[in-house]
């Protein structure tokens, strides 16, 4: 089973809106098991919508039209397919009571293209739109590709294609095999070097396709894999699952697509209740702001530091001024300095700290990207990192940001007493190594 997409509208050629309704019934049709092979976007033009009907019915089992079902002069998608079938617009009753009644009570005068809204092919099932007035349609051909007809407003192609097309398409097509995917999430390898390392992974893989894709600041796989049910899908996409942490396993750090590394690391200090609080000179609050993003950050939150000016690292969080004048501020003394300092005065389990050069120029002789990122973990010894970033001052900024959370998810994976916390391991399934449940 087969289908093609085509979203009918000069608008979107020209780039004036985005192809949203294709991207949407692209997912359902993958959820439904369809395949789909190619996606067509058109203009508002006969000629031309029809000779992509032509190619798209030639080869493929159901062609799905978006767009131009309305009442303008532009709108001619259906009157387009129509001629294609060789068959006749006919009225739906239900349509066009809805679109009279709508002109009476609004007190409209009904002109007579507002007709076409409720035409359509003969011989196809009509689709009721719940959210505006043009009806679509479901064509079953003997002879030729089946055709679907869906308005071109996102809020009404939505509702109609789940609730109207969907049904008829299973019932029509029967059970498909299923598309199942699994997003894995990565920090701190880049797209290339992925790539290349899971490459002899990618060329064996038939069933299992790996997809990577390069996001800001980190790198995301989607695993799919197409099977009867979910089960199988699921056992399929596990093997892979292995098999890439076994090579980029210390890179990993969480799955989903609406997941972030500093989602999984709040969450997980959460269910393991340790309390942060950090002093930050060159991010000025911005790791405070991104772990102020996660829901529930309060219960292990208290406050913080942003420690910019000298002085202020001597009077918040009591970084003696020897340090700063015999090891500069962008130093591994003061990076540790600040982090136990700040995890002292509010009493936390964790305190971390940024101290480095945003750029542009440079501070104490060093280049703008040099960071150092303190970590005082429980009873740990404190420990700083340097890093050199490259980008800009905001970009700096936010990879200083990402860098100290990894730093703490690394702390976290090694907290051994933290495997012995029930509440903890319920949800990050410590004994093995931290994989979905
Ligand atoms: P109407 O009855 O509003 O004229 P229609 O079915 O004729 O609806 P179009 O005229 O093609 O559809 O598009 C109406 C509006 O719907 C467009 O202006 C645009 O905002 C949106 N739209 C159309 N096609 C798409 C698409 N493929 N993706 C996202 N939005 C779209
Ligand atoms: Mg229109």
């Amino acid at each position: 089973m087969q289908a093609e997409i085509i979203a009918v509208g000069t608008e979107i050629l020209l780039g004036q809106i985005t192809n949203t309704n294709s991207t949407y019934i692209a997912r359902g049709l993958a959820e439904l098991g369809i395949d789909s092979y190619y996606q067509t976007v058109v203009g508002d033009n006969r000629q031309r919508l029809s000779t992509v009907i032509e190619i798209a019915a030639q080869r493929n089992d159901l062609v799905i039209l978006t767009g131009g079902l309305g009442p303008t002069k532009d709108d001619l998608t259906k009157q387009t397919l129509a001629h294609y079938l060789n068959v006749a617009l006919v009225e739906d009753q239900a349509a066009m009571q809805k679109i009279t009644a709508w002109f009476a009570t609004n007190d409209k005068v009904m002109t007579a293209n507002n007709r076409l809204q409720a035409l359509y092919p003969a011989g196809a099932q009509p689709l009721t739109n719940h959210n505006g007035m043009a009806v679509g349609a479901f064509y079953q051909s003997e002879n030729s590709a089946d055709f679907l007809l869906l308005p071109g407003p996102p809020r009404e192609l939505a509702v109609m294609f789940d609730s109207e097309a969907k049904p008829k398409l299973a019932a029509a097509y029967g059970e498909q095999a299923q598309i199942y995917s699994r997003v894995m999430r990565f920090y701190g390898i880049s797209e290339s070097e992925l790539a290349t390392r899971l490459q002899p992974l990618i060329d064996e893989q038939q069933a299992v396709t790996i997809a990577p894709y390069a996001k800001t600041n980190e790198v995301t796989l989607r695993l799919s894999a197409q099977a009867m049910t979910e089960t199988a899908a699921r056992g399929m996409i596990d093997k892979v699952d292995h098999q890439i942490k076994a090579t980029i396993g210390p890179y990993f750090y969480g799955y989903g697509d609406d997941n972030s590394l500093v989602t999984t690391v709040i969450n997980q200090m959460i269910a393991a209740k340790l309390s942060i609080t950090a002093a930050e000179s060159l991010t000025a609050g911005l790791f405070q702001s991104t772990i102020g993003s996660v829901s529930g950050v309060s219960a292990i939150f208290p406050g913080g530091f942003v420690t910019y000016a000298n002085e202020a690292k001597h009077q918040l969080v009591n970084v003696p001024q020897a340090i700063i004048d015999a090891e500069g501020v962008v130093s591994e003394a003061t990076a540790k300095a600040m982090a136990s300092g700040a995890k002292q005065q509010l009493n936390t389990d964790v305190g971390i700290s940024f101290t480095g050069v945003a750029g542009p120029g440079t501070l104490e002789g060093q280049p703008a990207g040099t960071v150092w990122i303190g970590l005082a973990y429980r009873d740990r010894p404190v420990k700083a990192k340097q890093y050199h970033f490259a980008g800009n001052r905001q970009q700096i900024r936010e990879r200083s940001v990402m860098a100290g959370l990894d730093l703490l998810r690394h702390a976290l994976n090694e907290d051994t007493d933290l495997k012995n916390n029930t509440n903890f391991c319920s949800l990050f399934a410590c004994n093995s190594n931290f994989e979905q449940l």
